[in-house]
């Protein structure tokens, strides 16, 4: 099963919490924005950073079968 993270930038502090959290080390911060990035393929849908980020910036969907290629 194939995730789609998204970031909604403009409620994003760049604390960092959501990198943190995610136990697949599925999100790097990056040095030029700092701001959070998915790493591809490596995020499970586990849905902590969606629900440890304090500002409602990340949202989380499974993609659908034609969106995968
Ligand atoms: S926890 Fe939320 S506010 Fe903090 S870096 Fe992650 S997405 Fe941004
Ligand atoms: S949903 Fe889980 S696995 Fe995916 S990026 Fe967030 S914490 Fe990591």
């Amino acid at each position: 099963m194939k995730w789609h993270w998204y970031l909604i930038i403009e409620n994003c502090t760049g604390c960092g919490i959501c990198r943190d959290v995610c136990t697949e080390h599925a999100i790097k911060m990056s040095s030029k924005m700092a701001y959070p990035e998915p790493i591809s393929g490596k995020c499970t849908g586990c849905l902590n950073c969606v629900s440890e980020c304090p500002f409602d910036a990340i949202t989380v969907t499974q993609l659908k079968e034609e969106q995968l290629n």
